[in-house]
């Protein structure tokens, strides 16, 4: 597009707040934007209004369906599309659309994940129109994003929690603010997430059951090159995969997603793309609408788009880090500002978020895992499964220092006295990146590292956002028991202590490096290896109360989130572990068959016109071995597998699962990689490494 047509279209398939001022009569846009304002019900007259108004723009777009968007407990998002066609009676039709179709709708809940909600409740669910994030059009379908609740209310996705956390932060931040004398109208997150992916050829991926199955490669021996000439990351941007780009940009720009960066990342055929970073749920809805687009629009150039975390073994997995502040009408919160009186409310921020990831470590650690993400976690490649905080060079030394005063001071003779210049405007500028942080202050923003390439933001957020919530609490509630001291002086003491209570969880060394694992050990910090570790902890009993208290998430539903989590990674596995079967008997075992059986027929041949070869007898016998040890390793496997899927606990079965299943699979795949050195090109039956990562 040139830059006039840039302009002209962005955001032309969003029915954006301006677009419903233009079309809606005065009194009902007014009260429109009392309901955002004020999380009221739309009146049933208002709702028409808006539907029709809404229906009109989507018609001149050429939309002919309507579908409810929203974010189920697992996957990306769901839609069911349902056309504006309604008979008249005498043959014609009309396109409608009602103000109760806009507001609710009734999608099938029982056919998606609830954890359990719904056998303990009701089996139906409804999606409850968002009026904060813009409807929108993709392919002919205006999409209303919505909130998928349970009859009773209760949260059957991720957006509702989200959206709970926010209002959480909000007023607990209002109420921290107020004591700087300042009384923002709004507060809310910001987000940036940077997706990274990879693009192989389609007719690639479609030769690979495993990538069609489950997103990676579940056997590939070791290519003949990797990454390790770092030439991708800084080489030009292939063509094919530039029009890919150029489409995307094009794509989103229209539906108004504020795509910025795109490059190449560290893996051959892996790239990222970064926006500007918007509100938190409006940059998360973007996000998964990104992906979406991603894999659609990749077919349109004979690629494929792979979001797995770790679709090829020897080379880097994906990740998406997730910028995280919070904007008070406007002022980053983490900016830390060039006076002393903004610097303490500064430090008071950053001593509650410090704070905030050293009590809810594990919490943090859950909300990323997942069975894709445990193969990218501690391999080098990524931050290691430890959470711990890296402040960089120009604020640790502050930080030291306020501890060091805590230590050296008495309590009762601590004057006012701020104890710390000016913070550097450098720190703005900051490109200290420590890229082995799990959690890294970036200057004016966080940065967490570990989410996963294919998941939902909304649940490390939900998770930072409520855990801030709780210590900004805490910091109102520590002032106003101390109300007969001057301001200042408290503030600075709950800095001083709340860093030395929480500096565990600073660290600004290499986290790969084993050392780090000892010491995070030595400090007590949490290390949870894998999905199965770390799922139970969202059931630990102050877990639940966090969210209870702050109206995130109730008992049942923080449960029910933890058995769908549960439940979703013991099919992953296991449909990994039926895809490995289904590959070696189908596939790779014939292969070797055929192999193994021309060479016995060559050696045979050559035998009895007096050739007696060495190596290719030798080759014949490996090959033959290889197919028994195979033959054995997948059904050891399969027994084992049909074992854990009949385990009704999920906490057991996700252990089982871990512990006796995923081992097994590496030994399978061990030996049909160690095959694949072997057998001839032609005969084996899927692409390689090779090919995939480098023959684009
Ligand atoms: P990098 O060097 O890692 O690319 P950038 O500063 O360019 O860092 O930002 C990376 C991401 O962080 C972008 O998506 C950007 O919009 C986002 N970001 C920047 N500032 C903030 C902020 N205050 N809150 C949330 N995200 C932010
Ligand atoms: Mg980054």
């Amino acid at each position: 597009m040139s830059h006039d047509k840039v302009t002209e279209e962005y955001g032309s398939l969003l029915f954006t707040d301006a677009d419903m001022q233009e079309r809606l009569p005065k009194p009902t846009y007014k009260e429109l934007r009392r309901t955002i304002k004020e999380g009221k019900p739309l009146d049933l007259h208002v709702a028409n209004e808006i539907a029709h108004a809404m229906k009109d723009w989507a018609l001149e777009q050429g939309a002919t369906h309507f579908t409810h968007w929203f974010q189920p407990l697992t996957g990306i998002t769901s839609e069911k599309h349902d056309s504006f066609i309604t008979p008249k009676g005498d043959g014609t039709i009309l396109m409608a659309f009602s103000g109760k179709e806009l507001v609710q709708g009734e999608p099938d809940a029982s056919s998606f994940p609830s954890g359990g909600l719904r056998a303990t409740f009701e089996a139906r669910g409804y999606t409850v129109w968002d009026p904060m994030s813009p409807a929108f059009i993709k392919d002919e379908v205006l999409c209303i994003p919505t909130a998928f609740i349970s009859y009773t209310g209760e949260a059957l996705d991720k957006k509702t929690p989200l959206m709970r956390s926010e209002v959480a932060l909000e007023k607990q931040a209002k109420r921290m603010l107020r004591l700087f004398g300042k009384q923002p109208r709004r507060v809310c997150t910001t987000v940036g997430p940077e997706q990274e992916y990879f693009l192989i050829s389609e007719e690639d991926y479609k030769a690979r059951p495993d990538l069609i199955l489950t997103g990676r490669t579940l056997f590939g021996c070791e290519p003949a090159k990797g990454q390790e000439l770092e030439e991708h990351y800084f080489g030009a941007i292939r063509p094919s995969v530039n029009a890919f780009m150029k489409e995307v940009d094009d794509e989103l720009w229209k539906l108004g997603v504020p795509l910025r960066t795109k490059h190449n990342e560290v893996a051959p055929c892996q790239h990222e793309f970064a926006p500007i970073f918007e509100q938190g749920p409006l940059a998360i809805d973007d996000n998964l609408l990104t992906m979406e687009k991603l894999k659609l629009l990749a077919t349109h150039h004979d690629l494929a788009c792979l979001e797995h975390e770790k679709p090829f073994d020897y080379v880097n997995g994906s990740g998406k880090h997730n910028n995280w502040s919070i904007s008070a009408d406007g002022e980053n919160l983490l900016e830390p500002g060039a006076s002393p009186e903004d610097n303490l409310q500064f430090l008071v921020v950053l001593a509650c978020l410090v704070a905030a990831v050293d009590e809810h470590a594990d919490l943090l650690r859950a909300s990323v895992a997942s069975a894709g993400n445990d193969r990218r976690l501690g391999a080098n490649e990524a931050p290691p499964a430890i959470i711990s905080v890296f402040l960089g060079d120009a604020l640790t030394p502050v930080v030291e220092a306020l501890i060091k005063k805590e230590h050296a001071e008495s309590q009762d003779r601590e004057e006012i006295d701020l104890g710390v210049p000016a913070l550097p405007n450098v720190l703005r500028d900051n490109t200290d990146r420590n890229r082995t942080s799990p959690f890294a202050f970036t200057g004016n923003k966080f940065e967490f590292r570990m989410c996963g390439s294919q998941q939902n933001l909304s649940d490390p957020n939900v998770v930072l956002n409520t855990a801030v919530a709780e210590q900004f609490d805490r910091f109102c509630a520590y002032v106003s028991e101390r109300s007969d001291e001057a301001f200042p002086t408290v503030a600075m003491r709950f800095v001083r202590h709340t860093f030395r209570d929480h500096e565990r969880i600073l660290f600004d060394g290499n986290g790969y490096a084993n050392a780090w694992e000892a010491e995070a050990e030595r400090r007590g910090l949490p290390n949870l290896k894998s999905t199965a570790d770390a799922l139970p902890c969202l059931i630990k009993p102050e877990n639940i109360a966090l969210f209870d208290r702050y109206g995130v998430l109730n008992e049942s539903e923080s449960h029910a989130r933890y058995v769908a989590a549960a439940e979703q990674y013991a099919k992953l596995i296991n449909i990994e572990a039926n895809t490995m079967s289904y590959m070696v008997r189908h596939m790779y075992l014939p292969a070797l068959i055929d192999y193994s059986g021309e060479l016995a027929t060559a050696v045979a041949t050559k035998a009895e016109i007096g050739i007696t070869g060495r190596s290719e007898k030798e080759l014949t016998r490996r090959i033959t071995d290889g197919i028994d040890a195979i033959s054995d390793a997948v059904a050891t496997l399969e027994a084992k597998n049909k074992e854990a899927r009949s385990i009704e606990d999920c906490g057991r079965q996700d252990r089982v699962y871990h512990d006796e299943v995923l081992p097994l699979m590496e030994e399978l795949r061990t030996h049909v990689d160690g095959m694949e050195r072997f057998c001839g090109h032609d005969w084996w039956p899927v692409p390689s490494y090779n090919k995939m990562l480098f023959y684009v």
